[in-house]
C-alpha cells in the first residue's frame, strides 16, 4: 500500500451527517496523521512547483492544509474566509447553496498579478471553490491552480471549476 493510498483511507465516511441522507467525509483521522500529512501536502503541491507565490486557504479545513503548504515551500497564505470575520474585507463573493446563499471574503494583501494556489480539502459541488477562483481575481491577483485532496465526483463540481488537481476521487 502506497504512503498517499494509505492516507486515502484515514478517511472515514459518516452517514447522516450534517442532515439525514447525506456522506460527510470526515478527514480528521488523516489530519491526525502526521505521515500522512506529509505525504498528501507535498502531493497537492507537486503539479505546481515553482509556480505560485503564495497559498490561499479555504476557511476552515483548507487552512490547515495551506499552512503544511507554507511551512513546505516559504510561500505566505491567504485567508479565504466566510463572511464577517475579516475587519476589513477587499473583495466579497456570494454563491449559491443547496438552501440558500453564502459569502466568502478576502483581505486586501495581494500585490496585482500575484500568483495564487487555491486549496481545499474537498471539492463537493464546486460553488465554494468557484467563487474562491473570482475572489482572487477581484483581489487583483492570478489562480495558476487549484489542488483538492478529495472529489465527490458525482456532484460535479469540476464543471463549474474548470481543472482541479484532485489527490483522490469517490
Ligand atoms: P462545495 O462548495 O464544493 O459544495 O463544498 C465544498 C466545501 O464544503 C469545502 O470547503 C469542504 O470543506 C466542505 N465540504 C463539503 N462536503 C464535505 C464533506 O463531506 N466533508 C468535509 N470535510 N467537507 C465538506
Amino acid at each position: 500500500q502506497s504512503d498517499l493510498s494509505r492516507a486515502q483511507s484515514l478517511i472515514t465516511s459518516i452517514p447522516d451527517y450534517p442532515e439525514p441522507g447525506v456522506v460527510f467525509r470526515d478527514i480528521s483521522p488523516l489530519l491526525a496523521d502526521g505521515p500522512a500529512m506529509r505525504v498528501v501536502t507535498e502531493a497537492l503541491i507537486e503539479p505546481f512547483a515553482g509556480q505560485f507565490d503564495i497559498v490561499g486557504g479555504l476557511e476552515a479545513r483548507g487552512f490547515l492544509f495551506a499552512g503544511a503548504v507554507s511551512a513546505m515551500t516559504g510561500v505566505g497564505i491567504l485567508p479565504i474566509r466566510k463572511a464577517g470575520k475579516l475587519p476589513r474585507p477587499a473583495a466579497a463573493v456570494s454563491y449559491t447553496l443547496e438552501y440558500g446563499t453564502a459569502t466568502i471574503e478576502g483581505p486586501d494583501v495581494l500585490e496585482k498579478g500575484e500568483r495564487v494556489l487555491l486549496i481545499d480539502d474537498i471539492l463537493a459541488t464546486g460553488g465554494t471553490l468557484t467563487a474562491a477562483q473570482s475572489l482572487v481575481a477581484d483581489l487583483g491577483a492570478e489562480v495558476i491552480g487549484s489542488a483538492v485532496v478529495l472529489e465527490l465526483t458525482a456532484l460535479g463540481g469540476r464543471e463549474h471549476t474548470g481543472e482541479v488537481h484532485t489527490l483522490f476521487a469517490e
